[in-house]
């Protein structure tokens, strides 16, 4: 028996012809955490499971089918599942450290931008939200 999130990972492929390989598999539990992951660290993590070619061409298929969301951090960047496969949530991310602090699903907010969207006649999708300051260990440096 697949999991859920498996099941859905695999009807998500399957929609765009597409299969469940081994390194999609893969790359897909290795985003399957709770802290968003940089390239770099996802090219550490598979060492000696994916060649550096699979891990990119699998992450560029997973951003064009929605499997997968960039987190833009400056310059850079992170990597975390969508919200098809996660709870939707916000970041608060750190710019000194780049500690990334996942928000709890706050109500309020999410029937805010709802309303926001309404009032322009504009039909939401999706949102991100990205929130950056200086976390709790770097601001009394
Ligand atoms: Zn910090
Ligand atoms: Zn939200």
């Amino acid at each position: 028996m697949d999991s859920p999130k498996i099941s859905l990972l695999k009807s998500t492929l399957a929609r765009s012809d597409a299969s469940l390989t081994s390194p999609r598999l893969i790359v897909f539990k290795l985003l399957d955490q709770s802290q968003p992951q940089s390239m770099a660290d996802l090219v550490k993590a598979s060492k000696g499971q994916l060649d550096r070619a699979s891990l990119y061409r699998t992450i560029n298929l997973f951003e064009e089918l929605g499997i997968v969301n960039r987190i833009s951090i400056g310059f850079k960047y992170k990597l975390e599942l969508s919200d098809n496969f996660n709870h939707h949530h916000h970041h608060l991310t750190c710019v000194s450290c780049g500690r990334i602090i996942n928000t709890e699903e706050d109500e309020r907010l999410e029937s805010l931008i709802t309303q926001l969207a309404k009032k322009h006649n504009f039909h939401l999708s999706s949102h991100q939200l990205e929130i950056q300051g200086l976390c709790q260990n770097c601001v009394v440096k």
